[in-house]
């Protein structure tokens, strides 16, 4: 097992395409990260940088405290995931497992061992005499980590291992891959495009858009402390709704609603600005409610009544902006009928309307 570091990691494309910039991140001995992000940002590329797949441009990258940059990808032990699982369809299960390992000219019986031990982590134990014609598309995708594990690597990487998956499935197999990931406690990059997978499976993840990180942090602090409004709008189901408006005197005022902050948020949002300033909004849908209790009321005009049995996700309009409300299971609400909410205020995002940085 190893630490991962890449110290201002760039890759430039043979077309002058500048991929990936500057990125900087640590990765600690047996951490489970996750690189999230929308498609083109960089994530394969960076993935693939530190397989040995791709060249670096500029930069160092350290396995293990050794600088790898020239290493070839096979002298570099790490073991890659694919989201196409690559496997030789004329081998077994128990063949497409070992194969690596005979290429090593590791002794039979000590793949036989490895790949038992393999078998049964992952429940493929009855299944080592089939071809991958003769599996489901998850099993395939569970002898596609097999064949990674069985090499005993110094990490894992993997990218976007189960978008082949139906639904119901990736959500079996991210379960399998952090209940391998705590018996094996191999350092794991993982890559993904979907925020989901990243919240539930990452110990940390990295935001990236447009080929730079934008964030790097726990779930729970992603979710609570967006650094900025893309991480903000893309980190969360239902998205984080904005809505646009003017701070002066503690209060942003803005199309069809007025809102007063805290005391101290306002305070850190104005800074030195003492004339107004211009900001967006950042509301997560369960702020909302229709609790007076709750906070300060906003005047809303029902748009679209999605009701999900337990909870009811309720888009609506503010003036000409719009957001989204998570109320609960049993609420009657109909198009174009006019309501009140309330607005827990001290869980509000501000950020500025230019720089789109949180300054709440
Ligand atoms: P996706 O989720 O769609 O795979 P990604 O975040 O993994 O996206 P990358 O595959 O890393 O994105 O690509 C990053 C950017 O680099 C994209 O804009 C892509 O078009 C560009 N790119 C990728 N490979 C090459 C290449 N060989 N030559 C030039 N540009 C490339």
């Amino acid at each position: 097992m190893a630490a991962i570091s890449l110290q201002q990691v760039r890759k430039f494309y043979d077309n002058g395409f500048h991929a990936v910039r500057d990125f900087n991140l640590d990765i600690g001995d047996g951490e489970f990260v996750v690189f999230v992000g929308p498609s083109g940002c960089g994530k394969s590329t960076t993935l693939r940088m530190i397989a040995g797949l791709e060249e670096i441009s500029d930069g160092q990258l350290r396995i293990g405290g050794t600088v790898v940059n020239d290493l070839e990808p096979k002298a570099r032990d790490i073991a890659m995931v694919f989201q196409s699982y690559a496997l030789y369809p004329h081998m077994t299960v128990r063949q497409n497992m070992g194969f690596a390992l005979k290429l090593d000219g590791v002794p039979k019986t000590a793949i036989t061992q490895r790949v038992d031990e393999a078998a049964r982590m992952l429940q493929l134990d009855h299944l080592l005499d089939r071809r991958p014609k003769e599996l489901s598309g998850g099993q395939r995708q569970r002898v596609a980590l097999g064949r990674a594990i069985v090499r005993k690597p110094q990490a894992f990487l993997m990218d976007e291992p189960l978008s082949n998956l139906d639904a119901k499935l990736r959500v079996e197999m991210r379960a399998s891959i952090l209940k391998l990931h705590r018996q094996l406690g191999v350092t794991t990059v993982y890559v993904t495009h979907d925020q989901v997978e990243a919240m539930t499976m990452g110990d940390r993840i990295v935001v990236m858009k447009g080929g730079e990180i934008q964030q790097v942090a726990s779930p729970m602090e992603l979710y609570e402390r967006p650094v900025n409004v893309f991480v903000g709008g893309f980190i969360g189901s239902p998205a984080m709704s904005f809505l646009d408006g003017e701070l002066r005197d503690g209060s942003v005022t803005g199309d069809g609603y007025a809102l007063r902050l805290p005391a101290a948020m306002a305070a850190r949002a104005a800074g030195n600005q003492g004339a107004g300033r211009a900001v967006k909004l950042g509301l997560r849908p369960e702020i909302l409610s229709l609790d007076p209790a709750t906070g300060a009321a906003l005047a809303v005009v029902v748009d679209v009544v999605e009701p999900l049995g337990a909870e009811t996700i309720v888009t609506l309009r503010v003036g000409g902006g719009t957001v989204v409300a998570r109320l609960g299971g049993n609420v009657k609400l109909v198009p174009e009928q006019a309501i009140t909410l309330y607005l827990d205020t001290a869980r509000v995002h501000v950020f500025d309307a230019a720089t789109e940085a949180n300054i709440g």
